[in-house]
């Protein structure tokens, strides 16, 4: 079978230079795996490209990149027997074809020089083993032999083999078929997802940062809940993120119920999507509830409470990021703090917004205020129209007054106007902790609003405190 958009796709530079040395070496290359998936799926612009070479892909790799660029310098990766350069900007990656054999304690196979087919029975899916030729004699020809085509038209992902095998061979399979099936948004097939069921346990043996590279690709999705749900209907979600499922179901106490939270961060988690690409945001999203299982009491003229959920949850966020191998930096610092400060724009929008408080959360909030108010946002889920209009509403003059306070006070990169060093010199003391006393004293009156932010205000201050301390000793 030969496609049109298939040919024209490979009527480049990097196809022409594989076939011309792909044909002097009497080796057989196909392109395969996202690339041509992705085109048949009319994407646009397919990204990396994955190379399978019937026989040493790393040869292979060197003779093209050393025609095409011979500056660029080939990656090798000899233990998995393959090697990959980039080439304006693309990934081009070769792999020679194998025949892998697994033991049970490690997703690294075995592996051995394979024919086309063996390695075709080791991919993943279906809609990603489809391969096209690039030799003279097969050039531009689809190698099909899982009907792929077929699964890729009706939205499907299907292991090639018995799922069975494929998850427990190599489990990241099982969070590969869930991403993809979120990615685009196509179902996975009966059989493969209670294969996900049967062998979800197998998931102990991938690392967290594998873990975490799938989640990533999810949490990056349009609608990421439908991930999500996959995940937790299967039963992995509890064995990799069980701080998330123990926010499931709904209590009822002397008929007072709380609402479900694991449903409702999902909702959130979505809701936030069309207004943020950053990742980071969107983990605070996610994780910005986890707080409230530990913290769920139930009390008789109160109902449900969760007290001190946000510090608790932005507590938790640590050990998740550990196990997963995430960043423990300020990447981590910033999602705890968005948690941790998640219900006080809430608390502002409730009442009265004072200038003091505003000034308050943006000191406290610092560069990431908007962020946080876009979670806010995002956490209105509500299905009441009225009530939901009326709390988005709130948080818009929230947003109103950040700016203008802003404009007038300049708290944000807050400095403080007078120095440690300044205090010193005018009281002519030592390092000491009055130092301190006065810098705070300075901060909060300009936070309350009863000096301006500006120098003169501020030393005005510093001198009555520093008489209340008895810093100044001979005043006639
Ligand atoms: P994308 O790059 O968009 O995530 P992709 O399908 O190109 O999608 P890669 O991880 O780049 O995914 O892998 C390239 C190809 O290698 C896949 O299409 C698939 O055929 C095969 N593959 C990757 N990982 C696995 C795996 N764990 N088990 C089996 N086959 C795999
Ligand atoms: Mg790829």
């Amino acid at each position: 079978m030969i496609n049109n958009k298939i040919l024209k796709a490979i009527n480049n530079n990097i196809f022409e230079t594989i076939k011309k040395h792909s044909d002097e070496l009497n080796i057989e290359c196909y392109v395969i795996g996202g690339y041509v998936r992705d085109l048949l799926l009319n994407k646009s612009a397919p990204k990396d490209i994955d190379v399978l070479v019937i026989g040493n892909g790393i040869e292979m790799a060197k003779k093209v990149s050393n025609e095409l660029n011979p500056k660029e310098k080939v990656k090798v990766f000899k233990n998995f027997g393959t090697a990959m350069f980039k080439f304006n900007n693309i990934e081009v990656e070769f792999v020679g074809s194998r025949k892998e054999s697994y033991n049970q304690s490690s997703r690294n196979p075995i592996v051995k020089l394979g024919t086309l087919e063996d390695d075709l029975n080791r991919r993943d899916f279906t809609i990603n083993a489809i391969g096209v030729g690039l030799n003279s004699k097969n050039w531009g020809k689809l190698i099909d032999n899982f009907n792929g085509i077929e699964d890729l038209k009706n939205g499907l992902i299907k292991t090639p083999l018995d799922p069975l095998k494929t998850f427990s061979d190599d489990p990241l399979r099982m969070l590969r078929a869930i991403r993809f099936s979120c990615q685009l948004n196509f179902k996975i097939h009966t059989d493969s997802l209670n294969g996900i069921i049967s062998e979800k346990d197998r998931i102990k043996i991938i690392s967290g940062e594998r873990i975490a590279d799938e989640l990533n690709k999810i949490i990056m999705t349009q609608k990421p809940s439908t991930g999500f749900k996959i995940l937790e209907s299967t039963g992995i979600l509890k064995l990799i993120l069980p701080e998330l499922t123990a926010l499931k179901g709904i209590d009822e106490i002397d008929g007072q119920k709380h609402k479900d939270n694991f449903y409702h961060t999902l909702e959130v988690l979505d809701n936030i999507c069309p207004n943020t690409n950053n990742i980071w945001l969107r983990w605070a999203a996610l994780l910005h509830d986890v707080g409230k299982a530990p913290t769920k009491r139930f009390a008789k003229n109160i109902g449900w409470t969760f007290h001190g959920h946000e510090l608790k949850g932005s507590k938790m966020v640590y050990n998740i990021f550990k196990r997963l191998n995430m960043p423990l930096n300020n990447k981590m610092k910033y999602v705890q703090k968005i948690i941790f400060m998640s219900s006080r724009p809430i608390v502002l929008s409730n009442n009265n917004i004072s200038d003091s408080a505003i000034r308050r959360l943006i000191y406290d909030a610092q560069q990431d205020v908007d962020d946080l108010l876009t979670l806010c946002e995002a956490d209105i889920t509500t299905k009441n129209l009225q009530r939901f209009r009326k709390y988005l509403n709130n948080f818009k003059m929230v947003r109103t007054k950040i700016v203008e306070v802003e404009k007038r006070d300049h708290i944000r990169n807050f400095q403080p106007p007078i120095s440690g060093e300044e205090i010193m010199s005018y009281f002519n003391i030592n390092p000491g902790k009055e130092i301190g006393v006065i810098k705070e004293l300075i901060k909060e009156s300009i936070l309350d609003g009863e000096i301006k932010n500006d120098y003169e205000s501020a030393k005005l201050i510093m001198i009555k405190k520093g008489k209340a301390l008895g810093l100044i000793k001979n005043e006639k």
